[in-house]
């Protein structure tokens, strides 16, 4: 009787599994410079399968040779995306690092002064996957964070207002930081790099990136490669807390989109 059950219910559990990897895939990949891969990848299996029912013999022969290094060229092509999946994996949504007093007031003044002032800026803030090597790309700082600090550093006539800064635990890490950009295609043309290295470094790890542009004044936050404008600091706010701290504020940031959702100009995944 078990194993008639089991029999039965084996395929089906089967094939949901399957769906649910692969459309996971799609969606993971989706929008991103690997899906035009994933598509051309389908394309040689389809072919391969067509050689193979007409038992084209030297077309079977080439591409058995192709794929072999296909796997070494897929782990190359796919190095970023591996290295965001995994870094993802295990990595849990924590609150310790804005709740140190005064912190997210701090950085909500200098986001919202710079706003107004039509500053351009890009803060970076660590979660749980270290930046180091990011902190490195920029001008070391280790001072603590505060509004006056920010200011100076974007302030256009200094030195230090190019690329981002790192902001770790309530230090400000470095400035000048460079962000690897994002890849896709999917940006409206307003935006430029400053956008672009911000959701360039969320694909790649948990931190989350603000964005203050200097041709509009906007407030973005960028999580997870994808882009939110936040209109104002009232916003930002309310943003920054249901992500740090996700347990009294979870579906603000779902909800905000939800509500507003004409004016999200990008979104490529899930909000969150
Ligand atoms: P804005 O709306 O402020 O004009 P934008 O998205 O149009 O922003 P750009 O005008 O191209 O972007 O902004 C250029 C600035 O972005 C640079 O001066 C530099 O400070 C910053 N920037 C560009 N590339 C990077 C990078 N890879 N990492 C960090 N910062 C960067
Ligand atoms: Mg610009």
């Amino acid at each position: 009787m078990f194993q008639l059950i089991f029999s039965f219910w084996r395929p089906i559990v089967e094939i949901l599994v399957i769906w649910a990897m692969v459309y996971s895939i799609i969606r993971f990949f989706q929008g991103t410079r690997a899906m035009q891969v994933l598509l051309g990848l389908l394309i040689l299996v389809i072919l391969f399968l067509v050689a193979k029912f007409f038992e084209l013999n030297s077309i079977i022969w080439v591409m058995s040779k192709l794929f072999a290094v296909g796997v070494v060229a897929f782990l190359i092509i796919f190095q970023p995306e591996m290295r965001r999946a995994l870094a993802r994996i295990g990595t849990t949504m924590s609150g310790a690092f804005l709740q140190k007093n005064g912190l997210m007031e701090e950085i909500l003044r200098a986001v919202d002064y710079m706003s107004r002032q039509r500053i351009g800026a890009l803060i970076a803030i660590e979660r749980e996957v270290g930046l180091k090597n990011y902190i490195e790309s920029g001008m070391m700082i280790d001072a603590k964070v505060s509004a006056e600090l920010l200011w100076s550093i974007f302030d256009p006539h200094t030195p230090t207002h190019d690329g981002g800064v790192i902001v770790v635990g309530d230090r400000i890490a470095s400035c000048g930081s460079l962000f690897p950009l994002t890849q896709t295609l999917e940006l409206p043309s307003s935006m430029g790099t400053r956008h672009r290295a911000a959701i360039g470094l969320t694909e790649e790890n948990d931190a989350v990136c603000i964005v203050v542009s200097e041709e509009t004044g906007n407030i973005s936050v960028a999580v997870s490669g994808n882009l939110t404008r936040a209109l104002d600091a009232e916003n930002l706010k309310r943003i920054l807390e249901g992500l740090f701290y996700p347990a009294e504020n979870k579906n603000f940031l779902k909800e905000f989109i939800e509500k507003n959702r004409k004016i999200f100009r990008f979104q490529r995944q899930e909000p969150l």
